[in-house]
């Protein structure tokens, strides 16, 4: 990755962790979980509207590092209007991403979650930026359980 590629990279992530997008709890949610990281100490309850097997909306709270704060932030932007089955195949290439930095095959359906691709070379950062997409999982499955990233 060319330095000029990697600065932009980062400066979406600088961005989301500065002004969170859907950093609220939603009125009428009817799945919720919540996440904690014991390594780095991000904490975050994940909010989610569903009709049927479509994600309405989704909203998050919290308090994290700013890669935990970034990628809540950006994939309460993402999942919004996707199937709980897409959701879930996003939350496998996500997290095949972070941990191995290798994009999948069709990565424009990881759209912006490109950015965390670099999170792979540090490995405690990996449970950082995969939080909010364990937490995603669990409320999803509505497990009631705290999603650890351990
Ligand atoms: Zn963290």
């Amino acid at each position: 990755m060319n330095s000029e590629l990697k600065s932009l990279y980062q400066e979406v992530i600088i961005d989301h962790s500065k002004r969170p997008r859907n950093f609220k709890k939603i009125d009428n949610f009817n799945k919720e979980a919540e996440g904690f990281n014991p390594l780095c100490g991000d904490r975050l309850n994940l909010y989610l509207k569903t009709d049927g097997n479509k994600i309405i909306d989704a909203s998050f709270q919290g308090q994290g590092c700013a890669i935990s704060t970034a990628s809540a932030s950006m994939l309460t932007e993402i999942i919004k209007g996707k199937s709980v089955d897409e959701a879930l195949k996003l939350f496998e290439m996500f997290h095949a991403l972070v941990t191995t930095g290798g994009a999948p095959k069709d990565e424009t359906q990881l759209g912006k979650l490109a950015v965390f691709a670099g999170v792979h070379e540090f490995p405690a950062r990996v449970k950082c930026a995969s939080l909010s997409w364990h937490t995603l999982k669990m409320a999803l499955l509505n497990k009631t359980d705290v999603a650890k990233t351990e």
